[in-house]
């Protein structure tokens, strides 16, 4: 028997003996159901995903109310230009795309990761036209919450993405200098004070020059990546592109 054929075999032994689950509700995944393994979805949780679509803004990719008409700026990017070049976002902030985020980052449910990785880095091909010219960096944990979790949730997408599009990974340069609060239940101005001057880059030399895909999990109202952008911006980045796996509709 040829190695393929036998690391087939053995991986539908594992199957029979662990029959795969739906990474998000752990419903049994039927063997027979032609959908992409990578995923580790079922039917029911692929089709519960709100994916983004256009029109949305062309900088910050917000999605607008109507479904008719061309891609345009929205209101808070004519008035004031985010530091970064882009920010898209494959799914709405919804269902069970939510909860899976939630169980990640409050229950560290990070055998999440693989699925959300997966999502992510698919939707994310289309985005980056020549990946391999980027940096990919994480939006960072300042060092106290990264202990009380154990893990950066937008790290571990990050990877996922970077190991996807051949990127180059870096995830020491951007540091979040200052401990902040959540900046869940912050009403729009306290959430854009509660992440100003947050981040420093280290490595400055690292960041001259460079494009630099930005990632994090959720984008809300953008403060926390424009923030970074800034900062990456001023250590001499030429282009900044966030990825968030998900964002609200809070505008
Ligand atoms: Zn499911
Ligand atoms: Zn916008």
């Amino acid at each position: 028997m040829s190695i393929v054929k036998s690391m087939k075999f053995l991986s539908q032994l594992v199957d029979i003996v662990y029959p795969p689950r739906c990474h998000m509700c752990s419903q049994f995944l039927p063997a027979d159901e032609d959908l992409p393994s990578s995923h580790h979805l079922c039917r029911n949780c692929l089709a519960a995903l709100t994916p983004i679509t256009h029109p949305i803004c062309t900088v910050c990719g917000l999605p607008f109310h109507t479904s008719k008409g061309q891609d345009h700026l929205c209101e808070n990017c004519l008035r004031t230009r985010p530091w970064y070049d882009l920010a898209r976002s494959p799914f709405l902030y919804s269902g069970p795309l939510m909860e899976a985020i939630q169980r990640l980052k409050y229950n560290s449910e990070t055998q999440l990761t693989p699925c959300l990785g997966a999502l992510f880095s698919s939707s994310a091909i289309e985005l980056i036209p020549n990946p391999r010219d980027f940096l990919t960096i994480p939006v960072p944990l300042h060092r106290r919450r990264l202990r009380e979790r154990g893990f950066n949730q937008s790290l571990l997408l990050a990877k996922a993405l970077s190991s996807y599009l051949g990127t180059q990974l870096d995830y020491l340069c951007l540091i979040r200098k200052r401990h902040t609060r959540a900046q869940t239940g912050l009403g729009k101005e306290e959430r854009r004070k509660n992440v100003k001057d947050a981040f420093s880059v280290i490595y400055p030399h690292i960041i001259e020059g460079r494009k630099i895909i930005l990632v994090d999990d959720v984008f809300t109202t953008g403060y926390t990546l424009n923030e970074c952008a800034r900062t990456l911006k001023k250590s001499g980045a030429t282009a900044v592109i966030c990825l968030t796996l998900a964002r609200t509709l809070f505008d």
